[in-house]
């Protein structure tokens, strides 16, 4: 673990955001964060505590009476507000983005622009959490129904979006009157604070939005801490599993979104530049850091050769460096050890059989400090290759030849993944099957990465997800609210007197 910076010199802390003001922890660990570009160390952040943790749910569950009777109004004006003062910082927070993450900047202000639609669908939320109402559904007795919030909700995020992704969560958690503890990745977690306060800033009172920086210790006293009502969960499979098990057990409402390994199929009548353009962006944007990044390519029929032609050229293309000059495409990896397992991959297909067309490990760019890696292409993989199975999260794509549609088809719902998938053909009975029958939860016909917009809602299926609600949109919503039904009767109603047999209006 890493000294504390005073002790080091100028480089700056992150530290806990609890009850409207950054709180030191009395930790005695701490981790380094890199500027991935580089490899330099440029910030560190605190390991918190179970005692950090207990006083951000502490002030989360005293700020809940209040802010959970604050008009919808008043709460969506936060939101408002709060998009705004985004919108007014936006540059800020991408080079914070870029700075820790390494992703470049016009990549990290897309990711800001995603996030941020989550912000303005909340702003809609008077609406959005309107309830039902029958009238006289027997004689004299009406029937409503409303959506009240949860409680304390806790978000758990991954390191490849550190701002949207909390911004899949926060906003419609406490636009529904919740109040929420964020725990952030510690690989990225600065622009937890600066969320923090934006939303302090935007008038959101003290404890309804907290963040605790750390690791599985802060992960594991959320998940056992009995005042914490709801918990969201973005990352890797594993981890996804093990919050969901212990959220579950522990009696709370949890969706967990965990990894994926996403399939580009395509047909032989596809527009193969368009295709070829769709994998480049798709497979090494964000060097691949990207849950809904296009991993898998499976060739159908004779599309191979084609495709091969016109996407070779443009990998060689790739301008890659620091994420800082916008002119580049791909930035580094997150860490030196991140960077040194998708190495450890592109070792492994090589032993696997799988063909290498083009081997980030000899690129020029490995040669820079930072963790750099250039882009990889494997093709004739097989199915039960690791390559092909596992997850890499780096700038890999692994292509698989079949002789048919069906077999695509076949390939990938066969696959333990279910996150995102896409097809590229100009045949449209072709795709309506594709969108029928894939066992995938978002689809993309000729476009690449389907991630829904913000009001519709994000998930996949099958050990992409654990839980029941997709998160965003109105799923999100119903996610971060408990419904309640009234069935209401007036005086005249019971003037008759008590009634003993089962009511059947
Ligand atoms: P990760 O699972 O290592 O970490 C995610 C969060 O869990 C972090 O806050 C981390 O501190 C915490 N954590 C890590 N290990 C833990 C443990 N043993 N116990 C408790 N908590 C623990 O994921 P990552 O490397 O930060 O992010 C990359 C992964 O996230 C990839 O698998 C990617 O596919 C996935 N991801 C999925 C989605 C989606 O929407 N499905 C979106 C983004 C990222």
């Amino acid at each position: 673990m890493a000294q504390k910076a005073e002790e080091v010199g100028a480089i700056r802390t992150v530290s806990n955001w609890i009850n409207g003001e950054v709180v030191e922890s009395q930790s005695d660990r701490y981790a380094d964060v890199f500027d991935s570009a580089t490899g330099e160390k440029c910030a560190e952040v605190v390991m918190s505590t179970e005692a950090d943790v207990d006083a951000a749910i502490a002030s989360a569950k005293a700020a809940l009476p209040g802010w959970s009777k604050t008009s919808v109004l008043r709460r969506a004006r936060v939101m408002f507000k709060l998009k705004e003062l985004i919108e007014r910082d936006r540059a800020e927070i991408a080079a914070l983005i870029t700075q820790e993450h390494g992703k470049v900047l016009h990549d990290a202000d897309g990711s800001i622009q995603r996030g941020l639609e989550v912000v303005e669908f909340a702003c809609g939320i008077p609406h959005l959490i309107k309830g039902e109402y029958n009238d006289q559904v027997g004689t004299g007795v009406d029937t409503y129904s409303m959506r009240q919030p949860v409680g304390v909700c806790a978000g758990i995020t991954p390191f490849n979006f550190p701002a949207m992704v909390p911004m899949w969560m926060f906003p419609l958690a406490i636009a529904c009157g919740n109040t929420f503890v964020l725990k952030p990745s510690e690989k990225d977690p600065s622009c937890s604070l600066k969320w923090a306060e934006l939303l302090t800033e935007a008038g959101l009172p003290p404890g309804v939005f907290n963040v605790v920086q750390g690791d599985h210790v802060a992960v594991n006293s959320i998940l056992n801490d009995e005042r914490i009502a709801a918990v969201s969960f973005v990352g890797s499979t594993p981890v996804a599993e093990h919050v969901y098990r212990t959220a579950s057990e522990n009696g709370k409402r949890v969706q967990a979104l965990g990894g994926a390994k996403n399939h580009l199929v395509v047909l032989p009548d596809a527009d193969m530049d368009q295709a070829a353009d769709a994998l480049i962006g798709a497979g090494y944007g964000s060097a691949g850091e990207r849950c809904m990044a296009i991993s898998a390519v499976v060739a159908v029929g004779d599309s191979a050769e084609p495709l091969l032609e016109k996407l070779l050229p443009k990998i060689d293309a790739l301008k890659i460096g620091t994420g800082m000059d916008n002119n580049n495409e791909m930035g580094p990896l997150i860490t030196a050890e991140h960077r040194d397992k998708v190495r450890n991959y592109i070792d492994i297909g090589e032993e696997e059989g799988a063909k290498v067309l083009v081997d980030g490990r000899t690129h020029e760019i490995t040669n820079s400090p930072g963790y750099f890696l250039g882009p990889t292409f494997f093709d004739h993989a097989k199915q039960d290759m690791r390559v092909y199975q596992e997850e890499i999260f780096g700038p890999v794509l692994t292509m698989v030849r079949v002789e048919t549609f069906d077999e695509a088809i076949r390939l990938v719902n066969e696959h333990e993944y279910g996150n995102g998938t896409a097809v590229f053909t100009r045949d449209g009975d072709a795709a309506r099957e594709f969108a029928s029958n894939i066992e995938v939860g978002m689809v993309g016909i000729n476009v690449p990465i389907p991630v829904p917009l913000a009001f519709h809602s994000f998930g996949g299926w099958k050990r992409s997800l654990f839980g029941d609600m997709s998160i965003y949109g109105m799923e999100g919503v119903r996610f971060y609210t408990r419904l309640k039904t009234v069935t209401s009767r007036w005086p005249t109603g019971i003037r008759k007197g008590a009634d003993f047999s089962m009511p059947t209006m």
